[in-house]
């Protein structure tokens, strides 16, 4: 839980505010309703905040006091005020700690509660800097950690290079052009070609003072996301970067409605032809082991039509995590669709087969799924394919084949050819 420290004399937005940030279980608001209470509460240090939302005008403080008291302790924030001038408002972007500043209106109660959404999310997505100058590093940097990004900083593309190797996780690559020994330009080719990141994985920004059209198309044409002169307005760039976050972050949903299964978050049946295809292909041209398991619950039915459909989906849902923990990172485990499971893992040792699979089908054994004061248990039966035949389909179809001989000869089995 983050918490967040509200202060804000109003009853109705108060309320209304904290609905909604609680209701996302995220974000716990801790509430002051006047100046003198908030300097209470950041007094006796019981809580470390996230972020404050803060009210310019208190009935003990009307001149917006609150805003150097609260970023006086390191707590960014976000200013929420029924007043607005152009003056006051650069007023208040100018001042450190500040992360945004937005007029009161109903409307805005959802621009204020998704800016917050937004933030906490930027602690997942690490950016890296790259920059000769320390002064404009020291810039950027203290930008994107208002806005809670983790940053990482290189002072040339060698360097970058380096730490993007790594550090596989950065999400987005802020560069200069102008740099001694790698320029802007040779860090985004190295890192579409040579690193292996497109465009709709790892985002790069170019900015730079040179002021070239030709080079922001170059940029761009060579796989960059966008490009920025230099110098630019805060409030501009954190619009860029998060339009960025917001392009990469939409495509990752779409890519996970894709690839995975609704009910149990397993990979799906195409995510397990399409990525299975390619482990294939690499178990054949450097001779590894691919072993290709299927499984199925038995008697899933009765399940259903004792307990109900949603107990089905209870007992699923906890087969799916036993599978999780069971296999490796490196393995594809699917939902084949129903109550019918696939596994593919290379580079399993042939003594380990059995093993591996026979734990695996006691812990299922084992399983007691709680369904309100009963317990559902439940068995399943396994056929494993280990040897490498002519493509992926026909060692799935092995392993059916396999798994209709478990189930023949008395169920809860593993069979292996
Ligand atoms: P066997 O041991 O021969 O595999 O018997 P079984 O009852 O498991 O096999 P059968 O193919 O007859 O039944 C499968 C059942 O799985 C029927 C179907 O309603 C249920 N099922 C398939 N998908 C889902 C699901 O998403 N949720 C729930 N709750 N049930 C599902
Ligand atoms: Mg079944
Ligand atoms: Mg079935």
């Amino acid at each position: 839980m983050h918490k967040i420290l509200l202060v804000e004399d109003s009853l109705i937005l108060t309320k209304i505010l904290t609905r909604k940030l609680n209701a996302s279980e995220k974000f716990e608001v801790v509430h002051a309703d006047s100046f003198s209470s908030a300097q209470e509460i950041l007094e006796k240090g019981e809580h470390q905040f996230f972020l404050a939302l803060l009210d310019l005008v208190l009935p003990d403080a009307k001149e917006g006091e609150i805003v150097d008291l609260v970023t006086a302790c390191g707590v960014p924030a976000i200013i929420f005020s029924s007043i607005y001038s152009d003056d006051l408002r650069e007023y208040m972007e100018s001042k450190e700690g500040v992360i945004d500043y937005v007029v009161k209106t109903n409307h805005n109660v959802n621009f204020v509660t998704d800016l917050i959404d937004r933030i906490h999310k930027n602690r997942l997505f690490p950016i890296l800097i790259v920059d000769d100058s320390r002064v404009s590093l020291a810039m950027t940097r203290r930008m994107l950690a208002l806005y809670q990004f983790p940053v990482l900083q290189a002072s040339d593309g060698a360097e970058a290079m380096r730490i993007l190797a790594g550090n596989t996780n950065i999400r987005m690559v802020i560069t200069d052009y102008r740099m001694p020994e790698l320029d802007g330009l040779e860090l985004l080719n190295w890192i579409r070609n040579d690193y292996g990141r497109s465009r709709n994985q790892l985002a790069v920004l170019g900015v730079s003072a040179h002021r070239s059209n030709a080079l922001t198309a170059r940029f761009i044409k060579s796989g960059g996301n966008d490009f920025l002169s230099k110098p630019f307005m805060r409030e501009e760039f954190i619009c860029r970067v998060m339009q960025n976050v917001d392009a990469l972050s939409h495509l990752e949903t779409i890519r996970e409605l894709a690839q995975k299964d609704y009910l149990t978050g397993l990979y799906n049946r195409r995510y397990l032809f399409d990525a299975g295809g390619k482990l294939y292909n690499n178990a054949r041209r450097k001779n590894f082991s691919l072993v290709v398991a299927v499984m199925d619950i038995d008697f899933f039915k009765s399940v259903n039509d004792k307990y109900g459909h949603y107990a089905g989906d209870l007992v699923l849902k906890s087969i799916a995590r036993i599978l999780k923990q069971s296999f490796r990172d490196t393995d594809v485990v699917a939902r084949m669709g129903g109550e019918e499971f696939c596994i593919l893992a290379a580079n399993v040792k042939g003594e380990d087969i059995q093993t591996t699979f026979e734990r695996f089908r006691k812990k299922v054994e084992a399983l007691e799924v709680g369904f309100g004061d009963k317990v559902i248990k439940i068995t399943l039966s396994i056929g494993v394919a280990t040897k490498l035949d002519e493509d992926l389909e026909a060692m799935v179809h092995q392993a059916d084949r396999l798994l209709y001989k478990a189930k023949e000869s008395g169920r809860n089995r593993v069979v292996i050819d």
